[in-house]
Formats: structure tokens, sequence, C-alpha cells
């Protein structure tokens, strides 16, 4: 399988290859290029937005303290003028009563009004009345802002009791640096600011915290009033270290699993917003996008590559193909598929010869006239070198005009290539052969049928139909028509044919070829007699002149033999000094005797100069056929046999006939 793909691949060629591999690289770069300038852009804007966000957070944080901010600014003034100008401090708490009211109506409807500590009196511009306890020394607002020393002091906040808000106080230390003005303020916005920060920070989170690290207000409300900067651990606290011990305002924290981008801007008093962004919510939709993106690239990716690979494996496949075909072509001399149904024919090969185009002929022209000259003459550079002693151009080629196909009409072109190729002695059985009329009978049952042909130039082919395709009934279809030549092949065969028949020594049929050919007479009821007959004496030839001398005996009988009997005859040697014959048509004593009579003149005349005057002897046996009945080639052989055996026991050249 492994070998299969490489091998498919290979085929595709370097240069494709490459072209594929640097086509599929400059892809996958252009694409990485383009996400990491999408993600680079989607974190850049994540990144702007949460700025944004922090900023505008801390603007309207602003905005809200402002309104606080300037009331004691403006409070602080206007006491400090009445104090230059010696008002008491009744006066001036009647003052902050009327101030308190107009912030009520016009600023903070849940404002509980201005109060202070102005000349050692503590003033209250609210209806509220302290208990005989209450000391404002003691006050959180009091002590903070003699400890702060500035004009303008944020109180740390705290939780209302009653109403379970938070609230802050800011105070102003008046010229005469002992006196306070300060105003409490609800920091229920803040929180709903915050909230709504939260919200829209996607899973992030807002919140505000004081100088010192004490969470102002939080989208989660249970955080109000934890002290980060105390804290161990929590996200909070590393927030708030990040922010107050390294000093930072931009920065990311990984706090669980979740990482958070964090910007944090300054608000009045040293306060501080904070608006931390969950990296994991806002990265979702493009890191989806991405991964969306990735996935369709590598299934792009693999569906190329497949495609690629299913063009290499087709083309590989065809090549193959086209070489084993071209390969197994080069033995046929015109090979043609063709459609039984519609009787059309296409060429798959033939030799340049049958279209008269180029080739041995095209390239030698019409002065070589046979096939010896043809075959030399086959151009090593040619397309189609063409098989060794192919066709002559009386055949095909230049001399006789070509032999054109006509694509439409298969059987037409076939009869006209048959009746030029073929010799006359074969042309009926070739005209017979490629007739498609009868070749779906003819090819019943075998997906080939062969004939073989003399050629115009006396070279034997062999033409060749093969079942291409059938129909469900088992009809042909389609076929290939093939024509090779074997005159070599063919003309081996006849000499080892020839070679297994003959008795070497003697040149006359061995005993399994004429005991063969005289059954086949026999069963075809052809009346004769079958003669045997054995060399008298023959050890004594070999004994005395040696084999040699044995041999020429064994051969002049042999000779005797033919001479004696017609070429229709069937004369073998049945081995050592035994002779056989099956002479046709001799049915009776009287017919038979003359022949013998004048065979045995023939050995008699046999002349040795080895074994001088010394004359050669045999000893038969005749049975006769007469075509009534079957008999055996055994049966009539022991009767020849037994009446040898006889002839045997009276002197030399005794003849027993059986049964006559
Ligand atoms: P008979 O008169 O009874 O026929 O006696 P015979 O000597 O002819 O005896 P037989 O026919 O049995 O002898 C055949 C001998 O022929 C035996 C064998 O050695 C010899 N022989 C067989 N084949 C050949 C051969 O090809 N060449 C030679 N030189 N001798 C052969
Ligand atoms: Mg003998």
């Amino acid at each position: 399988m492994k070998a299969r793909f490489w091998e498919a691949f290979a085929s595709l060629g370097i240069r494709n290859i490459t072209i594929a591999v640097i086509a599929i690289a400059a892809t996958t770069a252009a694409l990485a290029t383009g996400f990491y300038a999408l993600y680079s852009s989607v974190k850049e804007s994540i990144s702007l937005r949460g700025e944004i966000s922090a900023r505008e957070f801390s603007k309207s944080f602003d905005e809200y303290l402002l309104t606080g901010l300037n009331t004691i600014k403006m409070t602080s003034y206007t006491v400090d003028t009445m104090l230059r100008n010696r008002l008491t401090p009744a006066e001036i708490e009647k003052f902050l009563k009327m101030e308190s009211e107009n912030i009520k109506n016009t600023l903070d409807s849940d404002s509980t009004g201005l109060y202070g500590l102005i000349n050692d009196v503590y003033v209250d511009g609210s209806d509220w009345v302290p208990g005989s306890d209450f000391n404002p020394r003691e006050r959180p607002w009091y002590l903070e802002t003699m400890a702060n020393k500035t004009d303008i002091t944020f109180v740390k906040p705290y939780v209302d009791m009653q109403t379970g808000t938070a609230m802050m106080t800011i105070t102003g230390l008046l010229e005469d640096g002992q006196s306070i003005v300060a105003i409490d303020v609800s920091l229920r916005e803040v929180q709903e600011i915050t909230e709504h920060i939260g919200d829209a920070a996607e899973g992030g989170i807002g919140m505000v915290l004081d100088n010192e690290g004490g969470v102002v207000a939080h989208t989660d409300r249970s955080q109000v009033k934890h002290d980060y900067l105390k804290e161990n651990g929590t996200l909070g606290s590393l927030i708030a270290r990040r922010i107050f011990v390294d000093k930072t305002s931009r920065f990311e924290v990984e706090y669980g699993n979740t990482s958070y981008m964090v910007y944090a801007e300054p608000l009045a008093g040293g306060w501080v917003s904070v608006t931390a962004m969950n990296t994991a919510e806002l990265f979702k939709l493009p890191r989806f996008i991405i991964q969306f993106s990735v996935l369709v690239t590598l299934l792009s990716l693999a569906v190329i590559i497949t495609i690629l690979y299913k063009i290499a494996l087709r083309n590989h496949f065809t090549l193959k193909l086209n070489m084993q075909l071209s390969s197994i072509g080069r033995i046929y001399v015109c090979m043609y598929d063709v459609d039984i149904d519609s009787n059309t024919c296409s060429k798959i090969r033939h030799h340049d010869f049958i279209s008269g185009r180029g080739g041995a002929a095209g390239k030698t022209g019409g002065n070589k006239k046979d096939c010896d000259l043809a075959g030399k003459s086959a151009p090593e550079e040619s397309e189609n070198p063409a098989p060794e002693n192919v066709y002559c151009t009386k055949c095909f080629g230049l001399d006789s005009g070509s032999v054109a196909l006509i694509p439409d009409d298969a059987q037409a072109s076939f009869t006209r290539i048959a009746a030029r190729i073929s010799d006359a002695s074969c042309r009926e059985r070739m005209l017979q052969f490629v007739d498609l009329s009868t070749l779906d009978e003819r090819m019943r049952g075998v997906n080939t049928v062969t004939e073989e042909f003399l050629n115009c130039c006396n070279k034997w082919c062999r033409t060749r139909f093969i079942a291409e395709k059938r129909d469900e009934a088992g009809q042909l279809v389609r076929v290939i028509w093939l024509v090779e030549l074997i005159d070599r092949e063919r003309r081996q065969r006849e000499k080892l044919k020839h070679l297994a028949e003959i008795d070497q020594m003697t040149g006359i049929c061995n005993r399994g070829t004429g005991e063969h050919r005289i059954s086949e007479l026999l069963s075809e009821k052809q009346s004769g007699m079958f003669l045997l007959l054995d060399i008298d004496k023959f050890k004594q030839y070999n004994d005395t002149y040696g084999h040699k001398v044995g041999d020429q005996v064994i051969i002049s009988v042999a000779k005797a033999l033919t001479a004696s009997f017609r070429s229709y005859d069937v004369v073998m040697r049945l081995g050592g000094d035994e002779f056989a014959v099956y002479a046709l048509g001799l049915t009776t004593r009287d017919k038979a005797q003359a022949v013998i009579e004048r065979l045995l003149r023939n050995i008699q005349a046999i002349r040795i100069p080895e074994i001088g005057d010394r004359s050669v002897y045999v000893s038969a046996g005749a049975a006769f056929y007469r075509g009534d009945g079957d008999i055996a080639f055994q049966e009539i052989y022991e009767q020849a046999d037994g009446c040898a055996y006889m002839s045997k026991k009276d002197a030399g050249n005794a003849v027993t006939y059986f049964n006559s």
C-alpha cells in the first residue's frame, strides 16, 4: 500500500510535485499570516475595548464624585469666609442646613446633608441630633482628615447599618487647620455603575478600590468592604497587589483556569477603578473563527491531496497499463476493438504497414517487396518497430495501396484486411473466420478462437478473436481481433512433430506414429493388409560384422519397404529388426502376394559391401482387414505376429497368411 502510494506520487513527476508542495506551502503561509493578523487585530480591539470601558468607568465615577467634591470645595470656601467674618458656629450651621436642603432638592435626593466641626463645635445640616456620647473627634472622617492634612479627604467608605448601602465621606479641611466640613455620599450609584461595567465586560469584573485596596464597589456585591491588600490568594488580592504594589495599570492575571486582562484607572482621592475582562470569553468568537478556518483549511488540503493522489494513481495505472498493452501489442501486427452490435471498430494498434503510413515500408518505399526484405527493413527508430518478418508491402503497404480501416463498418474492414493478408490457399478459411455474424456462435463457452493461416508471402500467421464483453444473456458485445506472425513458431512445431513421428535411423514412421495412423485407418474402416516382418538371424550381423553393419542391414530393409509400397501406405519400424506395413486396399491373398514378392525381391537385392554376397532374409506374417466390422490395432497385430512366428520355422523369406 505504502509502496503503491509513493509509486503513484512518483509518477506525477518531480516538477508537478514541487509545484504542488510550493502551492500548499504558500497557501498555508498565507492562511497562517491571515490568521495571525486576525488574531492580533482582535486582541488589539479587545484591549482597546477594555481600555475604553475602564476610562468610561473612571469618568462616570469621577463625574459622580465630582458633585460631592465640588459641594465640599464650595462649602469650605464659604465657611472659611464666614469664619473670617467671625460668624458663629450656629450661624454657620444655619448656612449648612440651607445648603443641605439645596443639595437634597437639586443634586442628590439621598444626601444626608453637610456637617462638620467648626471651632470645636459639631454642626449638622440635617435634622439629626447626636447623642450625648457622640464625640466627633473619634469619628473616622475627623481622624482621617486630620491625619491627611490636605484640603480634601476621601474618607474610607463604610456600610450604613440603617440603609445597608455603602457610604463614603468627603471632607474639606478649613484654613484654620482645625475646622472641617463634610458630606456623606451614597455609593449606591457607584455600585450600580460598577455592576453595569461588569455586565459590559462580558464575564468580566468591575470594581472600585480605595487608596488602601479596600473594595468600594464590586460587580459582586459580597466583595464590597473586602480589604484586598490584606487578603491572600484571591483574585482581588492579585489585582490589588499589581496595582498598588507593582504600580501597573495594564496587565494580565491568571486566576484558576481563567485569565483576565486588567485595566486600572486612577480616580479622585487616590482611588482606582478596575475593569478585569475575561479573556477566554472575549476570545471565544475569534478563537472559534480561527479554529473553524483552520479546520476548513485542513479539510481543503486533505481534499486537494486526496484528489491529487487519485489523479496520480489513475495516471500511474494508465501509464502502466499503456506500457503493458503496448508491450503485448508488439507481439501483434494488428489489434482492433470491435463493437459487434453497431458493427464499428477502432484501432488499438496496427503496424504502420497497415495504414500505409511510415513504418518499414514507408521508410523504404516500394523496394522491399517480399517478407524477408520487409522484415529486415523494420527501422529501429520507428515508433512501433515491426515484429520480425512481419508483412511485406504486397500484404499491406504502398504497393497495393493502404488497407485503411473503415471504422463504421467493421465487417467490411476485416473482410478487406483478411483477403489482403492471406494466401489464396487459406483465403476462404480466413474470410469465414472474420465473419462477425457467426462469431457469437463460434465463441459460445470459449473466450477466444484462433485460426492459423499462410500470408501472401507464405509466412504462417495466427489470427484470434478475444471476448471483451458479453451481455447478461452471454451474447458477445465487444471483441478484440488480433493478427500475429507465428511463422518461426509454426515451422519449429512442425519440425518437432516430424522428429517425434519418425524413426531416426531409417526415416520411416516410428512405432507410436505408425500404430496411431493404422488405428485411425482401421477406425475409418479403411481395408488393407497388415504385414509384420522380422529379419532372420539378425544378431549374427551384429556379432559378425559389428553394430554399424547391423544398422546398415536395418536401413536397407526400411528402404526396400518404402520402395515396395505406395506413399499412402503406412510403413513403420516396430523396433530392433522388426517392421510393419499397412497396405491400403490389399484385401486378398492374391493381390497381396504380388506386392510381397516385389518386397522380397527388393530385400533379396540388398547389397552391403561388408557382408559380401550374403543375402538378407525375413520372416513375415500377414492379416487382412476387409472393412467389415470393427478391429483394433492390437488384434490385427496379434494375428500377423502369430503368422510371422510360424514363418520363422521355415527357411528364409517365408510368409504366412492369417486365415486365408
Ligand atoms: P530370429 O531369426 O529368430 O529373428 O533371430 P534374430 O537373431 O534376428 O533374433 P532377434 O530378432 O531376437 O534379434 C534382434 C536383435 O537385433 C537384438 C538386438 O541386439 C538387435 N538390434 C536391435 N535394434 C538394433 C539396432 O538398431 N541396430 C543394431 N545393429 N542391432 C539392433
Ligand atoms: Mg530377427
